[in-house]
C-alpha cells in the first residue's frame, strides 16, 4: 500500500515545512486541504459558527494558490502534491459555499460536518448529552446531516472527513452506534464517496474509528486517509494504524 496523507492544513504552519515532513516520511500522495472558513470572504459573511479562532487568514483563493507554487516539485520526487479544501456541510448556506468553492477546480475536496442545527459546534461537550436519550438526538442528527452532506452534490467532494469527530463532544455512544455507522458508509457507498480515518479520532477514539472501518467494509464503501494535521510533527498521524485497518478490513482507498 502506498503512502498517502490526504488532509492537512497550513494555517499554522509554512506550506514548505509541511511538504518537508510528508517527504521525510515517504508519503507518495499528500494533501493540503484548507478549511474553507479560513478565506476571507466566507468567514466574514458569519455563516460558520464553528471554526478556528486562531491561525492564517487567506485574503482568496489566488492567495492560497500561490502558497503551492512556493513548493519546489523538483525538491520532492516521487511525490505528488495535492491542492484542495475541506468544506463545511451547512445546509442553509450550501449554495454560497458551494458558489465561493467551485469558482476554481480542485485535485481534491474533502466534506465535513464541524456543526448542528443553531450553530452548536460538535467538539464542544455540552452538558445536556450526559442524558442518553439526548445523546442518542445528538447522534441522530449529525449522521443526518452527514449523510445529507454525502447526497448533496453542492461541491464535487471525494471524502466525507472525521466521520465520527462529534465523539469529542458527545461520549456516551448510542447503542445503535454499528447501526448507524453502517446506514452512513452505505449511503458513501451509494454516492460514490469515500469516509476518512482520521488520525486525530485515532488519538482519542481508536475503537470508534476501528468499528467505522468495519462498517465501510460491510458496507462496501471507500475509505481515505488522513492526518488531519496542522503542524509538521503530524504530517502522517497515526496513518500507520489506518493503514493497518485498511488491511484488517480489507477495505479500498478512495481517490
Ligand atoms: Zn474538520
Ligand atoms: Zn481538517
Amino acid at each position: 500500500m502506498i503512502r498517502v496523507d490526504s488532509h492537512s492544513h497550513i494555517i499554522l504552519a509554512d506550506i514548505t515545512d509541511m511538504v518537508a515532513s510528508a517527504q521525510a516520511k515517504g508519503i507518495r500522495q499528500y494533501s493540503i486541504t484548507e478549511h474553507v472558513s479560513q478565506f476571507r470572504e466566507l468567514r466574514e459573511s458569519g455563516v460558520f459558527a464553528a471554526m478556528h479562532s486562531t491561525g492564517r487568514i487567506f485574503e482568496d483563493l489566488k492567495e492560497y494558490r500561490r502558497e503551492f507554487s512556493r513548493v519546489d516539485v523538483s525538491e520532492h520526487p516521487g511525490m505528488e502534491l495535492r491542492m484542495g479544501l475541506e468544506v463545511d456541510f451547512l445546509p442553509q448556506y450550501e449554495a454560497r459555499i458551494g458558489g465561493y468553492v467551485n469558482q476554481e477546480e480542485w485535485d481534491v475536496l474533502l466534506c465535513s460536518v464541524h456543526e448542528l442545527k443553531h450553530g452548536v459546534d460538535v467538539e464542544t461537550p455540552r452538558a445536556e448529552l450526559q442524558n442518553p436519550a439526548e445523546a442518542r438526538k445528538q447522534w441522530d442528527e449529525y449522521f443526518g446531516l452527514e449523510r445529507m452532506a454525502l447526497e448533496s452534490d453542492f461541491v464535487p467532494f471525494a471524502v466525507l472527513t472525521h466521520p465520527i469527530r462529534m465523539v469529542r463532544g458527545a461520549n456516551l455512544i448510542p447503542d445503535e452506534m454499528d447501526d448507524l455507522l453502517l446506514e452512513l458508509a452505505k449511503t458513501a457507498r451509494r454516492h460514490g464517496k469515500a469516509l476518512e480515518l482520521n488520525g486525530k479520532d485515532l488519538n482519542f477514539a481508536p475503537g470508534l474509528v476501528r468499528r467505522l472501518a468495519k462498517a465501510c467494509s460491510k458496507a462496501g464503501c471507500n475509505v481515505s486517509l488522513g492526518s488531519d494535521s496542522h503542524l509538521p510533527q503530524e504530517v502522517f498521524r497515526n496513518m500507520s494504524e489506518a493503514m493497518a485497518l485498511v488491511e484488517e478490513f480489507d477495505l479500498e482507498l478512495g481517490k
